[in-house]
């Protein structure tokens, strides 16, 4: 384990230590915000961190420190960084790294860990595993540093795994030894360096740019979908000049809502089915083409489309299914390029396409709009989310975190984004847990007001960090959809214990109280005109608020939009009303009690 840091005396005035070198380092490439939890060997390591100046924001759980760090990564596209103690708090972290690392999101870890003899010969240490082996598998990159001197390097390395390429998480293993260790200061001084350009633009070749053009000026229908990897990119004047010129329908993923304002009227969002079963020719900027995309193939997609790819990684082209144009290069340069062709070789896609796409929709959201606006009671997602809509119509500059199944699925169709990078959400990984975490970080790192939107299941993976929005009084408001459960709240047990249900929680409960509970204000909404009401005055105030709403318990759809993930029973293995009670949980939630 560490030796703590002497007070400075005369004969170690001109040592400094790993600490400090750490956080130099940091320093030195502007990673000024650090999450974490802290503990044995690295609670100096914070407490040195705050007096230099890095803003040290301490959540109560390590998989939300590093979900905090991972949306500063997003949102600014520097790595976030998070701090955790050895094994256990260790393995708390990883979480969040894999989910960065799937997501595409830049953080570094930073751990402390036991010295190496007494793990290598397993002597059985405080909090001792060999943690730098658990974490590869988890991380796009890990690293151990064993020497003082090292730090900077280590700093610099990390910094360029994380960013360079596709970005995600990576890992650094700081022995407590190391923490320890002193270096003259003047050597510290001349090893600390600032990494110069960490993502270089990476441009395709002119000829790979001709061809996917020359397949898109012969497409009859079509399709620009944007993906979070475009968002990242921070290529929004690149992607709407794009979008304009071509006169494409475009589709936006989740996280890349905002890119363009989703009032944007080539967005085909609300014609999304029809758009994909008739394109021809799709050009994906920064999506994949995973489970969120149907891996591109089947009943969603016209069987004869043709796909222009996108992406800095290049072994993502093929992912799924044949690719038609690979462009490999990293989408601000490969977007400019695009435009460059265009502007000498126009192309303007036939507007009766788009027209038909705009007519579909105008005659789809006619056809949903009487939901949100509904004033039904008990409420459920819809119109809860149609009176945050208008306050969220209002505040263009408010970021939106969301977690949960119908909670999830419904706030992303029915909120609109009109600014990049505002949306955080459950992601490739489709994870819970991440709602508040995305909350602390997109707060501290942009001290805009956030709007964190939670089903009540959710809201229970990561709901001891309001203690932490009131701690340090960050601008959110948390917004809890309570339909009593997983789901929604009106599953039966299949069985006679008479416990509640597997997917059962707390209906009419009241959340708000935990904000109470650290000094926040709490309201209980049970109208759409309260949750407006309530919603505007958390916004209004940039103080720590909660607004629990009271759902119907028959609100919400099992597992929202993607019940069909759900395998099936085999039909004869039920017994008795179970049959029939499992059909009826399947089906949509009803609206009304
Ligand atoms: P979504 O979930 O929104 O569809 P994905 O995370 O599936 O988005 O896809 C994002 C893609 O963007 C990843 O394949 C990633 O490699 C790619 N990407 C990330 N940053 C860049 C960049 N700067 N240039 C090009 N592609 C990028
Ligand atoms: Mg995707």
């Amino acid at each position: 384990m560490s030796t703590a840091p002497t007070a400075t005396t005369a004969e170690n005035a001109n040592l400094t230590d790993g600490f400090h070198v750490l956080v130099q380092s940091l320093l030195k490439n502007h990673l000024d915000r650090m999450y974490g939890v802290i503990g044995i060997p690295v609670t100096d390591v914070a407490r040195i961190a705050q007096a230099k100046g890095i803003r040290y924001i301490g959540l109560r759980h390590e998989s939300d420190a590093g979900n905090a760090a991972a949306a500063e990564g997003f949102i600014t596209g520097k790595p976030g960084v998070y701090l955790t103690v050895s094994a256990p708090g260790f393995m708390n972290g990883l979480i969040p790294l894999k989910e960065a690392t799937e997501n595409g999101w830049p953080v570094i870890m930073l751990s402390g860990s036991s010295s190496r003899e007494l793990i290598d010969l397993g002597e059985g240490d405080y909090e001792g595993l060999d943690q730098l082996n658990y974490a590869k598998p988890f991380a796009k990159a890990a690293y151990r540093v064993d020497k003082v001197e090292d730090i900077p390097l280590v700093v610099a390395r990390a910094i360029r795994a994380a960013c360079s390429g596709r970005p995600g998480g990576v890992y650094i293993d700081l022995p407590g030894d190391t923490l320890g260790q002193t270096v003259a200061q003047d050597v510290a001084e001349s090893l600390l360096y600032e990494v110069n350009d960490p993502a270089p633009a990476q441009l395709p070749a002119p000829s790979v740019i001709e061809s996917a053009m020359e397949l898109l000026a012969s497409a009859k229908k079509p399709l620009i979908y944007i993906g979070k990897g475009a968002a990242y990119a921070q290529c929004d004047d690149e992607v709407r000049q794009f979008v304009e010129s071509t006169g494409a329908p475009y589709l936006a993923m989740s996280m890349a809502k905002g890119v363009l304002p989703d009032d944007h009227p080539q967005n085909a969002a609300s014609d999304r089915g029809m758009t994909m079963r008739e394109a021809d020719v799709v050009v994906l900027l920064g999506a994949r083409l995973n489970w969120m995309l149907n891996f591109g193939k089947g009943k969603h997609w016209n069987e004869n489309v043709k796909f222009i790819q996108v992406d800095i990684d290049p072994t993502e082209i093929d992912n799924s299914r044949y690719i038609a144009a690979p462009v490999v290069g990293d989408l601000k340069s490969t977007v400019e390029l695009f435009n460059d062709y265009l502007a000498a070789h126009p192309y303007k896609a036939d507007p009766a396409w788009l027209e038909a796409i705009q007519a579909d929709s105008a005659k789809n959201n006619a056809r949903f709009s009487g939901a949100e606006t509904a004033d039904t009671v008990p409420m459920n997602h819809y119109n809860a989310l149609g009176a945050i809509k208008k306050v969220t119509d209002a505040n263009h500059d408010v970021y939106i975190a969301n977690e949960g199944a119908n909670a999830l699925d419904d706030c992303r169709d029915i909120i609109d984004m009109y600014l990049p990078r505002h949306r955080l959400d459950c992601g490739t990984w489709g994870v819970m847990g991440v709602g508040l975490p995305y909350a602390i970080g997109a707060a501290a790192t942009t001290g805009r007001p956030v709007i964190s939107i939670h089903g009540d299941s959710a809201f229970g993976f990561d709901g001891m960090e309001v203690e932490t929005i009131c701690r340090y009084n960050l601008p959110v408001t948390v917004v809890v959809l309570n339909n009593g459960g997983i789901y929604r709240g009106d599953f039966k047990n299949l069985g006679t214990d008479g416990d509640p249900s597997p997917l059962t929680l707390s209906a009419c409960a009241h959340y708000e109280k935990l904000m109470e509970a650290f000094g926040g204000t709490g309201y209980y909404a049970t109208t759409p005109a309260e949750v407006e009401k309530y919603v505007a005055e958390g916004v209004a105030s940039g103080k720590p608020t909660m607004v629990c709403c009271e759902l119907s318990i028959h609100a919400g759809k099992e597992s929202g939009h993607i019940t069909y993930l759900n395998p099936q029973p085999v039909t004869g293995l039920l017994v008795g009303n179970e049959q029939e009670d499992l059909a009826e949980h399947r089906e949509n939630g009803k609206l009304v009690d």
